[in-house]
């Protein structure tokens, strides 16, 4: 399979150097140059199937003609050692379980099952792969626990100094090994700027074979369609899901539009927003203004700027016309979060966390309009990963921390302090690397 830039359609490279290179050289993003289908002999079969085979079908579908069988089914394997369990609060309104994974958010498969295919693409290679990566708190965490002791690779993470919580900060900063932490004195836009500049310098990108595990990775992003097909495999027959996405760099929703690509038959989505609302208010104007981010209690969510924008675009025939009449977008406050962790707590016994209490409230707001057709809201990370507002909100003691998360408290930081410009971390990686 070939892979082609936004931006080019001309430039086109092979599985291998779409992954490794993460970015193509013009600034855009690798997509499939044909956007599999998966057969009707699976979707007769599909509700009958275990998650690992519904997965392999799926990465069989993208990556089949570059990975053998028996290799790709190791990797999904691999990857899915954890269930993403749908949950009734009542009937119609369903949670999406995806935090059940080591690093307790749903990137966990993203970068379980990217650090797995990395590792069998340079099986082969004798340099060491250099994994940057920015992250808003979960993904630097997911992709640390994925590549942790990985021979052959080291991974930096940047994350924005004060900006993710004090939990998921010890989740990138005390694992050590090949796994650096940079505390950046400024915003996750400015680090999620300062990788890809560090990638738009091909002396630096191939001085120190580079790659990214962001989710402008193609590689995160297959993954997870995988839970899209799943969850609703698990809906009554005849009954589409909508759902309903958590969303900041909108890799998540992008990978539920390849799961509608692959010939799911979805309802609808709803891309759902703190105050970063960029993409919300581009469907109701058809105006695209990104903005600098503000910092909110969903810190995962707050992007000014999301990198999978023009992926959403590709997705639906580059027409504005075409994305609003798939997704619908909604935005809410932090105190409107606040509201619904209580309100779910007490109606259902239930503790979501802050992305899946906007989530919920986008939910709850389209089924008020829309009878008939199930929510299912995604639930992206485990309320304890956010103690410090499911505490002001619920009450000391009301969210159990699992042991995975609680041995990190006592943990000693190390990360290592930066400025937000792009020339201090090719230093840093000049000065430190070579
Ligand atoms: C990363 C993250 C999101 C946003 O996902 P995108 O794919 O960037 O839109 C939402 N919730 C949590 C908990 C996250 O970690």
């Amino acid at each position: 399979m070939l892979y082609h830039s936004t931006n080019n359609p001309s430039h086109q490279v092979g599985l291998k150097e779409a992954i490794l290179r993460s970015l193509p050289p013009d600034n855009g993003l690798y997509m499939p140059d044909q956007l599999p289908v998966l057969s009707s002999d699976f979707w007769t079969i599909w509700r009958h199937l275990s998650f690992q085979e519904m997965g392999f079908a799926v990465a069989d579908a993208f990556f089949g003609e570059d990975v053998p069988a028996a290799a790709l089914r190791e990797i999904v394997e691999g990857t899915l050692t954890f269930d993403a369990p749908l949950t009734m609060l009542a009937p119609g309104d369903f949670i999406l379980e995806l935090f059940h994974g080591p690093t307790l958010a749903f990137k966990d498969f993203g970068a379980r099952f990217m650090a797995r295919l990395m590792a069998w693409l340079t099986r082969d290679d004798d340099q060491e792969l250099t994994v940057l990566v920015a992250t808003s708190g979960d993904t630097g965490g997911a992709v640390a626990s994925a590549f942790h002791h990985v021979p052959g690779t080291r991974v930096v993470i940047l994350y924005p100094k004060g900006k993710v919580s004090g939990l998921q900060e010890k989740q990138l900063t005390t694992l050590g090994g090949n796994i650096t932490a940079l505390e950046v004195d400024g915003s996750f836009d400015d680090c999620q700027a300062m990788v890809k500049s560090a990638f738009l310098d091909q002396d630096l990108a191939r001085k120190f074979n580079l790659t990214s595990a962001n989710s402008i990775n193609l590689s995160r992003l297959v993954p997870q369609s995988f839970y899209y097909i799943y969850s609703a495999s698990q809906l009554p027959e005849g009954v589409n899901p909508v759902f309903v996405v958590p969303s900041g760099n909108f890799g998540n929703l992008t990978a539920g539009l390849l799961a509608a690509q692959l010939g799911l038959p979805v309802e609808h989505f709803i891309a759902a927003t703190n105050r970063n609302d960029v993409v919300p208010r581009y469907l109701r104007s058809g105006n695209y203004e990104p903005h600098p981010s503000i910092a909110t209690i969903s810190n995962a969510m707050d992007v000014g700027s999301p990198s999978n924008f023009v992926r959403m675009q590709a997705l639906t025939g580059n027409s504005w016309d075409n994305m609003k009449s798939r997704i619908h977008g909604v935005s809410f406050s932090d105190e409107q979060t606040r509201a619904a962790i209580r309100e779910v707590k007490s109606m259902h016994d239930y503790e979501l966390d802050p992305h899946g209490a906007v989530a919920w409230l986008a939910a709850r707001q389209w089924r008020a309009t829309h009878a008939g057709h199930p929510t299912l809201s995604l639930e992206t990370a485990h309320p304890a990963k956010f103690i410090d507002v499911m505490e002001t909100e619920l009450g000391p003691g009301s969210v159990e921390i699992p042991e995975r998360l609680a041995v990190l408290a006592d943990r000693e930081k190390s990360a290592i302090p930066i400025s937000n410009e792009a020339a201090a971390l090719h230093q840093w990686l000049r000065d430190t690397l070579s």
